[in-house]
């Protein structure tokens, strides 16, 4: 990475916490899961409505820093008409690469990471609901180890 795309990547966050993509609620969402990080105080709902295995919508709600703002719009992008399946193989280094942040500091990987861990959540919880197929294996242990 060079250093001379730190100023975009910093406009890019700045403009995501600003104007958030995918931000608001959702009436009656087949999935969704809340979390937080006490110590930032980033504080991140993710709403998703599926159509069959398919993510239609996907909502977050909430407050957060600009990282976690920044990176729940770039998740929530990246996750929009992707099945189930394909939703759960988002990894951290997506999210943070995208925003040009793969060398932040371990106490702000929790701002850029939460709404990944809140998303594998409640892809869990459709998982366990709707599955008896063995597909939530993992899943959660995936989202708790995150950071
Ligand atoms: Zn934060």
């Amino acid at each position: 990475m060079s250093s001379g795309n730190a100023g975009i990547y910093h406009e890019m966050i700045v403009d995501y916490s600003r104007n958030p993509l995918n931000y608001g609620k959702m009436d009656s969402p087949d999935a969704t899961h809340h979390d937080s990080n006490p110590l930032c105080g980033d504080s991140i709902e993710v709403h998703l409505r599926l159509d069959g295995e398919r993510i239609s919508d996907i909502k977050f709600d909430g407050k957060g820093c600009a990282i976690c703002m920044a990176c729940s719009s770039v998740l929530t992008e990246a996750a929009k008409g992707k099945t189930v399946h394909e939703a759960r193989l988002i990894g951290k280094d997506d999210v943070l690469a995208e925003l040009g942040l793969e060398n932040l500091q371990a106490v702000r990987i929790k701002c850029a990471l939460l709404s990944l861990k809140v998303l594998k959540y409640a892809l869990y919880s459709h998982l366990a609901k709707c599955g008896g197929d063995g597909d939530a294996d993992g899943l959660k242990e995936e989202a708790a180890g995150l950071y």
